[in-house]
């Protein structure tokens, strides 16, 4: 039509301004010269080119840059009049003397004359340049989203207006029966027990034509329950009324797995946690972690006490400002080093002034903590105070100069010594046999942690995209909060890098290189630290993924990160608090209530000779000489009740059959929500001190038995004298020798004490039982403290007559005793009460007085052998401590009961019962 319309123009005039006014690019050209007659402003433009340049002139002279590629076509419009079309042709122009890639459209249309001659070929061009490219990075950029939704494990649906008719868009059967467009999905799909919270959250965000949001349950194409991840857009047509919904459904079963997984570990972590300081705060040995630093980052309760401060003043500090002195601090400073550097233990002994006790002489052992990397990350320590111990050796050392009599027995001692100091080579030796044990187990932690890890690896998480050749990075939502990027900054692999921790910088681009080497890459796996941005927090992440390679070179890395700090954290607290554990010198035991064991340090191995390969799982029982198995249940019933069973001595078998003597600190140890969920327990060995305390006493009743017998002979010739004095009436004479036989017979009271007990302790006191009135005995035990003592008042309700089968003179003795304590631990005139009773098939004897009483920690050890209060008060009070452990010595072996209440400042109460014969 076009063409006819052309051919019928006549007048050049006319066609002139026809072709000016043209919308398109026109250029007419001479059919046999190629010559341009005619062409429009539109053409100049363009062709980018000026009038002068085309018109006149053979067409591919301004065109030579175009001419291999269209001059066969136009030779062709010329010869045979067809018309030549091309659509969109990408070609270079040199416009205004530039190159330039452009799109055109242009026509070659052969114009004829009425004869059907070929006179004149029209070019008709059309510059698309602007839409092809726009047109190309639509055409990229659905590209890259179907890469997204391919890459993506997200199911991609619309709805209906209602929500009753889903499509999958991508068809991959996620939801049941979902092949085609479904009606009732909701009731197929939607787990029943999350129905109504879904329909309710449907609902308004129908109402409210606001995107819908949701993580609810659902039932799989395969029937099973699983979680998804919803998310649905309205579509809204001119009127704004909801067309359809357009949206995403994940797949989170895995991450909802992992979650329970995670809190799960981490909930295992605090139970961990609070017993390894259940078990710290249990022992009276110090406890104590530093950093490399020299700071302490972890210190026992007993620690603090001894300290007197608190965790938060005294945690984070150096050892000066903990009050080291500078010898003292620069010792362990030197120390740590050599542990960092040598990731040996140290072990060493040392003595300085404790703050209420005076000087002190601690043992204490060193050991490193390692990392997963077997780096040392810190320094672990235990100390313990041995001034009883060293005391007691250097007094056996003077008596033996005294007394020859011992010189046979300290060749023995030396011998001890001398063997003493072997099992410390072996304790050094087992020391790093253990140390070997934690680094069994640091990867056996490893291991499950990176079975935790493969978990992880299968779910869904923060996502990043690294062209490798451009450089450009694309970084998923998760994986922006993961970093802490602002979503209006895009991250590139610069700021990443520089946002990697200094320390982990430089292996991590090593591996990244790696990675994206053909020879050696594909798949990347890490676990390195970062510093958000922002905040600056350094958290710990684990990346990984995989690199594509296109002809041997890397061409996109794509993969997944996920932030691990917490589990970090956890594995590193308990690594801390296992090497403390280990670190110990005690025997440490977690057990249930069942009495099975649930976790056997390395002291416990030593001590006992078990492994713990051997023994947990094991009965507590396998331990306890059959004799003492009824021990077991008291403890046990003791710990149900709450309390904290403490230093409780009694005996242990070793796996090679050996009795030792042992000192028992039991704690309970709770959940978060505090019920009791087991015991954890501290065996020390105290078989050494046991043997000590022997050879005090046989050293006491030696020496008291070589006293006893100039003693007697001094009584008799006070009795002598004395007769003799009252026959010459000196006054004066015979008040001397009064008193002089008073003292006498305090020391003889004194030294009957110590023999008595060195009796006990060779099971050589007898009971010598008869039937009494204890009424009668109290009566005459009163009388017996008024001569001594004048001012204080002491009261007996004198009780019905009460008849008991006792050794009257050791009864009597202990009455004495309590008596005599509460005159001495009093002031001057003050009442001391005296009652007895009958409860129970029992007769009770209580002695009350009005003294300085007794504090709490003291009172559960005042019947210990040898122990005597420490305070201001009592220096000046004579006694040895060892009244009230030889009553309640006697006051057993008659099957009763001592004890004792007391509020300090107000006066103390002692009791003791003895069961009444029934028969
Ligand atoms: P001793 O009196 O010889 O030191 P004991 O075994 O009789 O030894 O007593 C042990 C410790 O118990 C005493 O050192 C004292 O500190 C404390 N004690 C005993 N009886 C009383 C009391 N009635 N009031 C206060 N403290 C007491």
């Amino acid at each position: 039509m076009v063409f006819e319309w052309i051919m019928h123009l006549q007048d050049n005039e006319q066609l002139y301004s026809v072709v000016q006014s043209a919308p398109i690019g026109i250029c007419i050209l001479d059919a046999a010269t190629f010559k341009a007659e005619l062409l429009n402003d539109k053409f100049m433009e363009i062709t980018g080119k000026p009038q002068e340049a085309i018109i006149g002139k053979w067409y591919w002279d301004p065109f030579s840059e175009a001419r291999e590629a269209y001059e066969a076509a136009l030779n062709n419009v010329a010869q045979t009049g067809e018309t030549f079309h091309t659509d969109e042709a990408e070609l270079m122009l040199v416009r205004h003397g530039r190159e330039e890639m452009i799109f055109v459209t242009f026509v070659y249309a052969a114009v004829m004359n009425t004869a059907g001659k070929v006179t004149r070929i029209a070019v008709w061009a059309i510059e698309n340049t602007w839409q092809a490219q726009k047109r190309r990075a639509i055409i990229a950029s659905e590209e890259r989203l179907r890469a997204l939704i391919t890459a993506s494990s997200d199911v991609i649906y619309s709805l209906s207006a209602d929500w009753e008719v889903m499509r999958e868009l991508d068809g991959r059967g996620f939801l049941k029966d979902t092949h085609g467009p479904i009606t009732g999905w909701r009731t197929r799909n939607v787990h029943p027990d999350d129905m109504e919270m879904v329909n309710a959250t449907i609902d308004e965000a129908v109402r409210k034509k606001q995107i819908f949001q949701l993580e609810h349950r659902v039932l799989r194409a395969d029937g099973s329950p699983g979680w998804t991840f919803s998310r649905a857009v309205p579509v809204l047509d001119d009127q704004g009324d909801i067309v359809e919904w357009f949206g995403t459904a994940s797949d989170i079963t895995e991450r909802k797995r992992i979650e329970n997984a995670l809190r799960e570990a981490r909930e295992q972590a605090d139970r961990q946690k609070r017993v390894y300081e259940a078990i710290t705060s249990g022992t009276p040995d110090l406890m104590y972690v530093w950093d490399l630093d020299y700071h302490f980052t972890y210190v026992n309760s007993a620690l603090l006490a001894m300290w007197g401060k608190t965790w938060d003043t005294a945690v984070g500090k150096g050892l000066r400002e903990n009050g080291y002195e500078e010898w003292h601090a620069a010792m362990h400073e030197r120390e740590i080093d050599q542990v960092r550097a040598t990731k040996k233990p140290v072990r060493g002994e040392v003595a300085f002034p404790h703050a209420t006790l005076g000087k002190r002489i601690y043992d204490y052992i060193l050991i490193p903590v390692l990392n997963e990397r077997g780096e040392v990350e810190a320094v672990a320590g235990t100390t313990r105070d041995i001034t009883e111990r060293k005391l007691w050796e250097e007094k056996l050392a003077q008596a033996s100069e005294e007394l020859q009599a011992i010189n046979e027995e300290m060749v023995a001692v030396n011998e001890e010594q001398a063997a003493s100091n072997e099992e410390l080579t072996v304790t050094n030796e087992e020391l790093t046999a253990m140390q070997q044990r934690l680094e069994t187990s640091n990867h056996e932690l490893e291991a499950s942690s990176s079975r935790l890890r493969m978990a992880i690896e299968s779910t869904r998480l923060g996502t990043w995209d690294y062209d490798p050749r451009s450089g450009a990075l694309y970084w998923s939502k998760e994986c922006r909060e993961v970093y802490g990027l602002p979503e209006d900054q895009n991250p590139t692999f610069a700021t990443f890098s520089e946002h990697i921790h200094p320390e982990d910088h430089d292996w991590v681009q090593r591996r990244i290189q790696k990675a994206i080497d053909p020879e050696t890459g594909g798949h990347y796996e890490l676990s390195f630290r970062i510093v958000r941005f922002g905040d600056g927090e350094i958290r710990w992440i684990k990346v990984q993924g995989t690199v594509y390679f296109d002809q041997g070179q890397a061409i996109r890395f794509i993969g997944t990160v996920l932030d691990i700090t917490d589990i970090k954290t956890a594995e590193e607290q308990s690594a801390k608090l296992a090497a403390i554990i280990q670190s110990s010198d005690d025997a440490i035991i977690s057990k249930t209530f069942e009495s099975v064991i649930t976790s056997w340090n390395a002291a416990a191995e030593r001590i006992f000779g078990y492994t713990a390969g051997e023994m947990i799982g094991e009965s507590i029982y396998k331990l306890i000489p059959e004799e003492l198995h009824y021990e077991e249940p008291q403890i046990l019933a003791r710990l149900r009740a709450g309390q904290r069973v403490q230093h409780f001595e009694t005996k242990r078998r070793t796996r090679d059959g050996r009795l030792i003597d042992v000192s028992l600190t039991i704690s309970p140890v709770k959940d978060s929500r505090g019920n009791i969920i087991g015991l954890s327990k501290i065996a020390r060995d105290i078989t050494e001190k046991k043997l000590d305390e022997t050879r005090k006493s046989d050293f006491i009743g030696m020496v008291s038995h070589e006293l006893k017998t100039p003693l007697t002979s001094l009584s008799a010739i006070i009795q002598v004298t004395n007769t003799k004095l009252k026959a010459s009436g000196d006054s004066f004479l015979m008040n001397a020798m009064e008193k002089a036989n008073q003292q006498v017979k305090r020391m003889t009271t004194m030294i009957n004490g110590f023999l008595n007990i060195s009796r006990l302790e060779s099971g050589k006191i007898h009971i010598e039982k008869q039937s009494f009135d204890i009424g009668e005995l109290i009566t005459d035990m009163i009388d017996e403290a008024s001569l001594t003592v004048g001012s204080n008042q002491i009261r007996f309700e004198r009780c019905p007559p009460i008849e008991v089968n006792a050794d009257r003179d050791k009864i009597g003795s202990v009455i004495s005793n309590l008596i005599s304590n509460a005159i001495k631990y009093s002031p001057m005139a003050a009442a001391v009460e005296i009652t007895c009773t009958t409860r129970d098939g029992q007769v009770i004897v209580s002695v009350k007085d009005e003294g300085m009483g007794i504090k709490p920690e003291d009172l559960g050890k005042i019947f210990d052998r040898y122990y005597r209060v420490e305070a201001a008060q009592t220096r000046h009070i004579a006694g040895f401590g060892i009244g009230l452990y030889l009553s309640s010595e006697i006051i057993q072996r008659h099957g009763g009961k001592v004890w004792a209440e007391s509020e300090p400042g107000a006066g103390s109460t002692f009791y003791f019962s003895l069961p009444l014969e029934t028969d």
